[in-house]
C-alpha cells in the first residue's frame, strides 16, 4: 500500500479514485510561495523578488497573520513542519504543514477552495504526536484573496474526517469528475474524463475517437490519426468556448459559475523607435540590437507594418516584385530560422474504422 499524502485528501473527498500526477506549475508556484513566507518571516526578502507583485503582497500579509494568530510568545514557530498520521488500520499519511506554533497550524493556499480533509490530517498528526494539546486550531490563509478560514479539531473529529475520506476512497468503485480531474494521473485512461472529449466529438461522424487517450501510448498510425483529428477538432472548439464565455461575461454579465472577471495587464511595447532612441540614451548599436524589422505586416495587428509593404508603397510597386527586389537587397542581413516539420492532412486521408483490439 502506497503512503498517502495529506495534500491528496481534498481531491479524494470529491473524486475518490483521483491519483496524484506529475508536479504541476501551480504546485511549483505554491512551493516558491511557502519558501518565500518562511524567509520573509525570518527577515530575508530575497525570495520575494522572484514573485509577482500580488504574490509578494500576499506573502507579507500571510507573515503578518502568523504574528497575529499564532501564540508566538509561548511556542516556537516552525515552518514546513513534517507531520506523520497513523490511521486506525496502522497505515500512514504524510504531510507538511506550512506553519506550526504550539496548538495552532497556519497553511497558506492561493485560491479559495475546500481543504478541510487536508487540514484535519495536519491536526491529527499534531494531536497524535502531542495528545496534551487537546484542541488544534487551523487557520487557512488564502493569499490571492487575503482571506482567512479557521477550523478547530480535536482528536476524534480530526480522525473521523480523515478516516472517512480514506475509507470512502478505498471502497469506491466509481469516481466523480471534479475540478481536480486535470491534475489526475489517470485522466487519459479515465472513461469519465475522456467521455468529455467524446461528447464534443459525438456530433461528427467523420471524427472517430481513438481507443486510447494517453498520448504517449498511441503507437498505431491509425490510432494516432484518429487522436490527431480529434485534437484538431477540439482545439478550435476550446478556443471558441473561451471566446464566447468571455463575451458572455463582458457583454451580458454572465460570469461562468466558479470564475471571476479579472483585469489583466496589457503587453507593453515601444511604438515609435525613432522617438525612443534619444529617450533611451543608449548607443545606436545597443539600441538597434533591441529592434526587430518585420518583413510582413501583421494580419492580426494592422499597426504592425512590415518593411515589404512600406517598400512597395514608397516605390509604387506591386507587392510581389517589391518583395523580390527588397529581399535581394537585404540578402546579406536576412536570416532564416530552422524550419520545422508539421503533419499536414493528405487529401486522400482515410482512417481505417476497424476497431484496434490489440492489447484489450
Ligand atoms: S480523471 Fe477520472 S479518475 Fe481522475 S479524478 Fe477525474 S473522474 Fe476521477
Amino acid at each position: 500500500m502506497t503512503t498517502l499524502r495529506s495534500s491528496s485528501l481534498p481531491m479524494l473527498a470529491v473524486s475518490p479514485l483521483w491519483e496524484p500526477g506529475e508536479t504541476s506549475d501551480n504546485a511549483k508556484a505554491g512551493t516558491a510561495r511557502h519558501r518565500a513566507l518562511a524567509l520573509h518571516y525570518a527577515g530575508d526578502d530575497s525570495a520575494l523578488f522572484g514573485l509577482d507583485d500580488d504574490e509578494a503582497e500576499a506573502i507579507k500579509w500571510a507573515a503578518d497573520q502568523v504574528k497575529l494568530l499564532a501564540p508566538i510568545h509561548n511556542f516556537p514557530v516552525e515552518f514546513e513542519k513534517p507531520l506523520s498520521i497513523t490511521l486506525p488500520d496502522f497505515s500512514d499519511i504524510r504531510g507538511t504543514a506550512d506553519v506550526v506554533c504550539g496548538p495552532v497550524i497556519l497553511d497558506l493556499k492561493w485560491r479559495i477552495r475546500r481543504y478541510d480533509e487536508q487540514l484535519a490530517s495536519y491536526a491529527l498528526g499534531l494531536l497524535q504526536s502531542n495528545p496534551d494539546l487537546g484542541l488544534v486550531r487551523v487557520h487557512l490563509l488564502f493569499g490571492a484573496h487575503q482571506k482567512i478560514q479557521s477550523l478547530e479539531f480535536d482528536l476524534d473529529s480530526a480522525e473521523e474526517m480523515v478516516w472517512r475520506t480514506v475509507q470512502n476512497a478505498r471502497e469506491a468503485k466509481e469516481c466523480r469528475p471534479s475540478q481536480y480531474c486535470s491534475w489526475c494521473k489517470i485522466r487519459y485512461r479515465c472513461p469519465i474524463y475522456t467521455s468529455r472529449a467524446l461528447t464534443v466529438a459525438a456530433g461528427r461522424d467523420d471524427w472517430p475517437p481513438p481507443n486510447n487517450f494517453h498520448a504517449s501510448q498511441l503507437d498505431d498510425p491509425n490510432e494516432l490519426a484518429k487522436a490527431l483529428r480529434l485534437a484538431r477538432l477540439l482545439a478550435p472548439w476550446c478556443e471558441s468556448v473561451e471566446h464566447h464565455a468571455l463575451e458572455a461575461a463582458l457583454k451580458r454579465g454572465l460570469v461562468p459559475t466558479g470564475y471571476e472577471l479579472k483585469q489583466t495587464k496589457g503587453k507593453q511595447w515601444v511604438n515609435n523607435a525613432a522617438q525612443a532612441f534619444p529617450l533611451a540614451g543608449l548607443t545606436q548599436p545597443d539600441f538597434l540590437a533591441c529592434c526587430d524589422v518585420r518583413l510582413n505586416s501583421s494580419k492580426q495587428y494592422p499597426d504592425k507594418v512590415g518593411i515589404i509593404d512600406l517598400f512597395a508603397k514608397q516605390n509604387r510597386m506591386k507587392r510581389a516584385p517589391a518583395r523580390r527586389e527588397l529581399l535581394a537587397a537585404l540578402a546579406p542581413v536576412i536570416s532564416t530560422g530552422n524550419g520545422g516539420m508539421k503533419l499536414k492532412e493528405s487529401k486522400t486521408n482515410e482512417i481505417d474504422e476497424t476497431e484496434n483490439t490489440e492489447g484489450d
